[in-house]
């Protein structure tokens, strides 16, 4: 009975046990801050490619497409960044052609956005035999009231969009800019600080989603992480992962992320806000203030560094 009871542990708990996340990747193909050097750009994303697969990380990105244009016409080096992901094997989704805010776009001009941001990523796709399937709202706004969150799930039904939602929220674009002006001024021992503190900061988030994952549903739910394709991330997205197996992750693709029930939560509640799935739900299950307390805060250097 023992040994019984054993055999039965040992398959089942590494099941239950084991922690998964998916690192969602936006603003393809690079946020560069002006920065036009294209060896700048190639160097970032062969940084951030190159840590993507030493950690085997079947991550996605979300381009806006705007940024393959100069002066109207197709850049080439543009897209030769975008398709290094294609030819990496990772997945590509649409995050709108420039990025536009659906809090202050009509359904009609959000949706010529949409499509319009998906000429070249889904040319990229196609020649690999891989289908465009994923939108990301860019600023997480997804409708601050219910008819226009409806109506746009139903545009994007349509053409065959599945939402790619948050569940791990935070700030890496603050500390990516105090990061970015570290490096302009060329003050490695900054750049670093930031580095550590934002590491720091990274796991403390991914502590409190954990925490309001188990409030909420009782476990802890596939997640997805959000990142943006900049300088920070592409010296320590493989710092980041290393964080994510010391607390027990195994990394997923996002169609496996979404497979988790979790994700089939309905949300009631609606406002301008641009924040986690997990919140909305919450929200929509009628939580207060006290349910989201103890948000990690960004240190107050890198607050005056971003000002
Ligand atoms: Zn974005």
């Amino acid at each position: 009975m023992f040994k019984l009871i054993l055999a039965v542990l040992i398959c089942v708990t590494p099941a239950l046990a084991q922690k998964k996340v998916c690192f969602t990747i936006d603003d393809l193909p690079v946020v560069s801050y002006s920065i036009s050097d294209s060896v700048f750009q190639r160097t970032l994303t062969n940084d951030l490619l190159n840590k993507l697969s030493e950690h085997q990380i079947p991550a996605i990105g979300f381009v806006n497409e705007f940024k393959l244009y100069t002066n109207d016409i197709l850049n080439p080096f543009q897209v030769s960044l975008l398709k290094q992901w294609v030819d990496a094997n990772l997945g590509l989704g649409n995050h709108t052609f420039s990025h536009l805010d659906y809090n202050n776009a009509s359904l009609n001009t959000y949706g010529k956005e949409i499509l319009k941001g998906e000429l070249q990523t889904r040319k990229l796709l196609t020649a690999r035999n891989k289908p465009l399937r994923y939108f990301r709202h860019p600023y997480l706004h997804a409708g601050d009231t219910k008819a226009k969150s409806d109506s746009l799930e139903q545009f994007l039904k349509a053409h065959q969009y599945i939402i790619a939602p948050v569940t791990i929220d935070n700030v890496d674009y603050l500390f990516a800019l105090a990061y970015h002006r570290a490096y302009v001024k060329k003050d490695s021992v900054l750049m670093s600080r930031i580095g550590t503190d934002y590491l720091a900061y990274m796991e403390k988030m991914l502590h409190y989603y954990e925490t309001l994952s188990v409030a909420l549903f009782g476990r802890n739910i596939h997640h997805t992480l959000l990142l943006h394709a900049n300088l920070l991330n592409a010296h320590y997205i493989g710092k980041l992962a290393e964080v994510y197996k010391h607390n027990g992750y195994a990394f997923i693709s996002l169609g496996e992320a979404l497979q988790d029930k979790a994700y089939e939560t309905e949300i009631t509640r609606f406002g301008k806000w641009g924040i986690s799935w997990i919140d909305r739900w919450a929200l929509s299950q009628g939580k207060g203030n006290d349910f989201f307390k103890g948000e990690p805060v960004v240190p107050d250097y890198i607050s005056e560094m971003t000002k």
